[in-house]
């Protein structure tokens, strides 16, 4: 991934900066109500990362100590530490093998009289078939929270994903695709959580710094709770407004690039590519390849041969509870995710990529696979 920045993020930083307003202002709040609109959602709170939107989220639903939550282990690792960060504990489900996602059948095998939330990942972008997931919890109480840290401008049965998520958390990390440097954002058709998650990212103030600023005279502010600084910035914000307003560029180019991809590797044998679901549309925010077994060669021994020519490809999506901070964590049986984060790599897909580019690309994956064992 490279972000797709330009003159007008650096001018509109560049703004915030001279407007003697730096921290989270008039330009957050304009982010939060354009990134609504644009998602559909009733109600935006700028944070300062996607895992602290998590963490307010679950904050909001009160999940402490005792209380489980279902996650998928396959997906980036703070899903799960967002857990952990109240003290409760991640549940690991498996996921769908064509997707990656968590879905109905593999979070009710895990579900018990201490789930408190599932958190749903629309992983690489992927729309997750949420539907399917909220009837089953619904009636148990269990709130389905949606980690769209990689999903914005996917879509949802004709939707913007996250339109109508109880809660959901967005990432402005440059490794999706728009950015802030650092950034999130929590969205809820809730307004209450949205007025109390305002309240979570800043300390617990009755009154926001902004608004004690606007109201002029002496307006003296009262710490209801003990809460987090999880602000975003004006700078970033400002960048963000920026961002957004190409978001819609940015997804047709990865589609156009994604579709491109797909014609080139429908040549090579034993590959699986990341795809649409029947649900929705994925904004291709990472294009994934699944080697089927009969590739003889291991998934990094081809990431070590493409990085010695010049191809920057990545491991495919992590699966958490193998990592050290998870050693020891009980888990039931997770066959799917593990084979998905042994045998997957994600290719190179930004912006600007040329076909020339991606022409390279595929041939020297073609080449890394073909790699006969004797000379690995
Ligand atoms: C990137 C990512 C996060 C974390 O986002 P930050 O903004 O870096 O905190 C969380 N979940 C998923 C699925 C991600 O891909």
């Amino acid at each position: 991934m490279k972000p797709w920045l330009g003159a007008e993020e650096a001018e509109a930083a560049s703004a915030a900066v001279l407007s003697g307003w730096v921290a989270q202002g008039p330009k957050v709040a304009a982010f939060e109500d354009a990134f609504a609109r644009r998602v559909a959602a009733v109600h935006a709170v700028a944070m300062s990362s996607c895992t602290s939107a998590l963490h307010v989220a679950l904050h909001l639903l009160d999940v402490r100590p005792g209380d489980e939550v279902v996650v998928p282990s396959l997906s980036f690792i703070a899903t799960a530490n967002a857990v952990r960060h109240c003290g409760a504990t991640p549940v690991f489900a498996d996921v769908e093998p064509e997707t990656g996602n968590l879905a109905e059948a593999g979070v009710a095998a895990v579900l018990t009289d201490r789930t408190r939330a599932v958190i749903l990942v629309h992983q690489a972008g992927v729309p997750a078939d949420v539907d399917p997931v909220r009837a089953l919890c619904g009636p148990r109480g269990v709130t389905v929270v949606e980690d769209a840290a990689c999903a914005a401008g996917s879509i949802y049965r004709g939707v913007p994903v996250g339109a109508d998520a109880e809660m959901a958390a967005w990432s402005f990390h440059p490794r999706k695709l728009i950015t802030t440097g650092e950034g999130g954002m929590l969205t809820t058709n809730h307004v209450e959580w949205a007025g109390r998650a305002k309240r979570l990212r800043e300390h617990g103030m009755s009154v926001s710094a902004a608004e004690r600023h606007r109201g002029g005279g002496a307006v003296v502010e009262s710490y209801l709770e003990t809460a987090f600084n999880y602000r975003m910035t004006d700078i970033q914000a400002a960048v963000g407004l920026v961002q957004l307003s190409k978001l819609d560029a940015i997804v047709r180019r990865r589609r156009e690039l994604a579709a491109r991809y797909h014609e080139l590797l429908a040549a090579v044998p034993a590959l699986r590519a990341v795809r649409d679901p029947e649900h929705g549309t994925t904004n291709y925010q990472s294009f994934w390849v699944m080697l089927s077994d009969d590739v003889a060669v291991e998934r990094d021994d081809v990431l070590a041969r493409l990085a010695a020519r010049g191809v920057s490809a990545r491991r495919g999506i992590m699966a958490a509870h193998l990592e050290p901070a998870y050693a020891g964590h009980p888990h039931v049986d997770l066959p799917v995710t593990e084979a998905f984060t042994r045998r997957s790599l994600i290719l190179p897909l930004y912006h600007d990529m040329t076909d020339a580019e991606q022409h390279t690309v595929v041939d020297e994956l073609t080449a890394a696979l073909h790699l006969p064992l004797n000379t690995r």
